[in-house]
Formats: structure tokens, C-alpha cells, sequence
């Protein structure tokens, strides 16, 4: 019985390893001679997009392979090199949409470096507030999410830009609103208030009158 056992490990164990050598070399020969092999010419190549800017570089459509048709892959339908994008989940510079953000300030508080800096007032018609200040300083993220997590509006997020360098520290900090819109909205809330003020004081006088 004991025979029986070690014969049957034996070529259990000569399949095994046929097998798991032929499916990596099967991957080794596909690469080799079926796949298309294209330098990307960055930053020419525009990796977001997943094409060229250079005209004198031959789109996906213009190159044809012989072997192509034979593993079906068409000339539409082919996603090799050229089409070579960063992938949608990729972690990039974050992007902001101030028309969604209610400047909660969780994306600040949650940040555990103190990229983020928000400042908001209450204004009229605008849900929650309305940012005066959102600045990320791009040197110090590192990519963490948490503020994209907690954001409940989807105002931060990650974009798949990854082109950040620059000569000038000071460009790496970003200010997403402008002083203009800042000034406005400062002065559209203090018309808020005065307002809210305003309605406070006619309340009071009325519950006055009332007693
Ligand atoms: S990704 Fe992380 S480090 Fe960067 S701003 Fe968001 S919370 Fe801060
Ligand atoms: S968490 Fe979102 S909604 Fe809140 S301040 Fe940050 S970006 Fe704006």
C-alpha cells in the first residue's frame, strides 16, 4: 500500500511540474512572438488616454501584425501597448470639485499630515457652506485615500494625473478657489448674516410684544 502511495506522489509529482512549466512558458511564447512590441514615446504617448500626440507615430489602427487575425485579435479591438492607459483605480493627484463640496472640513480633520486646509461660510441658496479656501499642498500627500473616504459629497477625489513635478516648490500647493470667488462669497455671507440678524431681531420683537 505504502508502494502504491509513493508511485502515485511520484508522477503526481512529474504532472505537476510538466504542467506548471508549460503554462509558463506557453506565456513566455505567447509574449514573444504574438504580442505587439512598441516603445511608448512618452511623454509623447499620452498615458491617460491611452494615445499618441505625435502624428509620426503609428496609431493602433495603421500597424497590422500577421499573427493578429489568427489569435482574434482585430485592429479595433487589440489592447497592447498603444493603447496602454493608467488604469481607472490608479491614485494620482487628487482633484476637487468645489460646486459639490459643503466644506464639512472632514477631509482636513481625517488627513493625517494636514495637507488639506478648508474654509467655508454659510450663503444663500448654497447647501451646507461654501468654500472660501480649499488648498492641498501636493508635497506632502501621500496617497492615502482617507480623505477621499471620508468625503460624503465626492468633492475630493483621485484624478490619474501623475505629472506633479515642478522646479518651484510653491507650485505644489494648490489652491482650488480663487481669491475673486473667496471675496464674494465673504461678502455674500456677511449679507447672510446681517439678514439672519435681521430676522432674529423681528422674532424677538414679536415674542416681546406676544408676552
Ligand atoms: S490622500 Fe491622505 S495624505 Fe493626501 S490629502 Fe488625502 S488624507 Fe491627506
Ligand atoms: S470632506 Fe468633501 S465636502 Fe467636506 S470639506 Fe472636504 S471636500 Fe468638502
Amino acid at each position: 500500500m505504502q508502494i502504491i502511495k509513493s508511485i502515485t506522489a511520484y508522477f503526481g509529482n512529474i504532472y505537476e511540474s510538466v504542467t506548471t512549466i508549460s503554462m509558463g512558458m506557453w506565456i513566455t511564447f505567447k509574449t514573444a512572438f504574438f504580442e505587439r512590441k512598441v516603445t511608448l514615446q512618452y511623454p509623447s504617448h499620452d498615458v491617460i488616454k491611452g494615445e499618441s500626440k505625435d502624428e509620426s507615430i503609428p496609431s493602433k489602427k495603421k500597424l497590422k501584425l500577421p499573427f493578429e487575425p489568427l489569435l482574434g485579435a482585430s485592429q479595433q479591438t487589440y489592447r497592447g501597448p498603444l493603447n496602454t492607459q493608467v488604469t481607472e483605480r490608479y491614485r494620482g493627484l487628487l482633484g476637487y470639485d468645489e460646486l459639490k463640496c459643503i466644506s464639512c472640513l472632514l477631509c482636513a480633520q481625517n488627513c493625517p499630515i494636514d495637507v488639506i486646509r478648508v474654509k467655508g461660510v454659510k450663503i444663500e441658496g448654497r447647501k451646507g457652506k461654501a468654500p472660501t479656501t480649499f488648498r492641498i499642498d501636493y508635497s506632502k500627500c501621500m496617497f492615502c485615500g482617507f480623505c477621499v473616504e471620508v468625503c460624503p459629497t465626492d468633492a475630493v477625489f483621485f484624478t490619474r494625473q501623475f505629472e506633479g513635478a515642478t522646479f518651484e516648490y510653491r507650485n505644489l500647493i494648490r489652491e482650488f478657489i480663487n481669491p475673486e470667488l473667496s471675496l464674494e462669497r465673504l461678502q455674500l455671507a456677511e449679507v447672510a448674516k446681517k439678514k439672519d440678524m435681521e430676522k432674529k431681531r423681528k422674532k424677538q420683537k414679536s415674542e416681546g410684544k406676544e408676552e
